[in-house]
């Protein structure tokens, strides 16, 4: 389950979002590097465990077209999650943007919490009525700086969570959507088997009149997962049902419809062409990206080392997905099957991963001293005035420069290097967008 928070800049998502996951009861997820650095979180309240997204990351601070930045935070979070904390400011009242997004949100069929931040003081939490004009129910008044009412929204988040979806909306919603794309035989339908086998994951086979019967929902560790586009995968168990034919169109399709793909190869056999040009498609469409490195049980006499020559020639035969974490499996085994579900989770809360305009600053200014970027083109070394986030799900940087300087792509690749070796970001594409000043 993933519950959203969005709202206006400055109405205090990320206080709320740290205050939630600092709850004392609330238990904050063993998931390494789920803490508070990045917009993304798990929690338990009341026996009910559920995701919690910052869509802060999306303000665009600098961006004139401030409005549409709004609207386009409520659309991502409508598609994401299950349950959307709109959050509205009692100090500054209301505003056309909170009226903007409320429109978005009235038309979905999403449930809605609104949420009344900055309620510190009595006599401000008692100001609600003008909120009820947004036609979204009673405000829940909180101060997120302090902390009170924010027990009380978690019971009203849990009891939202809890109860029946509205009506036509009874899709998987929450779910996260895994490809499992690769050349034929590398092991895909038997993973699928694997996973839907071994663990019965298999939330009831309800039929969803919207969703399609290549897909597949399943539930693991209070997660919704959803394998797409998994015809021809699932039961093929006879020899000649193996006529898969690499179809670089559907692959694509595929691709370009998952949150997080899983690019299965053979690790008995060498990497080839038809793994290359998956990998080029994943990079195109911007998608989080495991790698599976099935079949782990052919390889014998296996010691410490073995795992790390392999890392290396994945490494050097897909250089462009070093970004990517990879995981040797087995499904004849069923050898770190259930991984597989888990690493996406992983993966997927990296998108969100925000860095503070301060970290940047900080981590361009060490960049600069040690590793200036080379004169390129251009006569002059280029100048960089300045880098920071400008977005999540994919994670984007802006980095601002002068007029006349190039500065070379490798340059660029060497800081989004240095950037994930200092942030994490695994899994996740970095986009670097260049400004030129001027
Ligand atoms: P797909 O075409 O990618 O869906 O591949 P399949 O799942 O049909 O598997 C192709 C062949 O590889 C079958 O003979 C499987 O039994 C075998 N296979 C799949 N996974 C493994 C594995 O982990 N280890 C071994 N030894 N064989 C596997």
């Amino acid at each position: 389950m993933k519950v959203a928070i969005i709202g206006r800049a400055n109405t205090g998502k990320s206080t709320l979002f740290n205050c939630l996951l600092e709850q004392k009861k609330a238990i904050v997820s063993s998931i390494p590097g789920t803490t508070r650095d990045r917009n993304f979180g798990q929690l338990e309240w009341r026996g009910q465990k559920f995701y919690l997204i910052d869509t802060g990351g999306l303000d665009i601070v600098h961006d004139p077209a401030f409005e549409k930045d709004v609207v386009k935070q409520a659309k991502t979070a409508l598609n994401e999650a299950d349950l959307i904390l709109f959050m509205v400011d009692v100090k500054t009242g209301l505003m056309p943007q909170d009226k903007a997004v409320a429109g978005i949100l009235r038309k979905s069929r999403k449930k809605i919490i609104l949420v009344l931040n900055k309620a510190d003081t009595l006599a401000l939490k008692k100001q609600t009525a003008e909120f009820y004009r947004l036609g979204l129910g009673d405000p829940v008044p909180v101060s997120a700086l302090n902390g009170t009412g924010t027990g009380d929204l978690l019971d009203i988040i849990v009891k939202n969570l809890k109860s029946k979806p509205a009506a036509g909306t009874e899709t998987a919603t929450g779910s996260i959507r895994i490809a499992i794309v690769g050349k034929p035989n590398v092991g895909k339908s038997s993973l699928v088997n694997a996973i839907l086998g071994e663990e019965r994951v298999i939330t009831s086979p309800v039929p969803y009149t919207t969703r399609d019967a290549q897909n597949i929902d399943l539930s693991y560790q209070n997660q919704n997962y959803t394998l797409i586009d998994t015809a021809g995968l699932r039961k093929r168990a006879k020899v000649s049902d193996r006529l898969e034919k690499f179809s670089a169109a559907q692959a694509l399709d595929t691709i370009g419809r998952a949150d997080v793909v899983m690019l299965i190869t053979d690790v008995s056999l060498p990497l080839a062409n038809q793994d290359q040009s998956l990998a080029d498609f994943i990079i195109e469409k911007q998608k989080s990206l495991v790698i599976v490195a099935n079949k782990w049980d052919l390889i014998e006499k296996k010691d410490p080392q073995t795992i790390e020559k392999f890392i290396g020639y994945y490494r050097r035969f897909l250089p462009f997905l070093n970004f990517a974490p990879i995981i040797f499996t087995s499904a004849l085994e069923k050898q770190r099957v259930k991984k597989i579900l888990t690493m996406a989770i992983e993966v997927y809360a990296e998108r969100f991963r925000q860095i503070t305009d301060n970290a940047s600053d900080k981590f361009l200014k060490n960049l600069i001293k040690k590793n200036p970027p080379k004169k390129g083109k251009g006569t002059k070394r280029p100048k960089i005035y300045g880098f920071k986030q400008i977005g999540a799900n994919p994670p984007r940087f802006e980095l601002v420069k002068d007029y006349q300087s190039d500065i070379h792509y490798s340059y660029l690749k060497f800081m989004e290097n240095k950037l994930r070796e200092k942030f994490g970001f695994s899994g996740a594409p970095v986009i670097i967008k260049v400004r030129r000043l001027g």
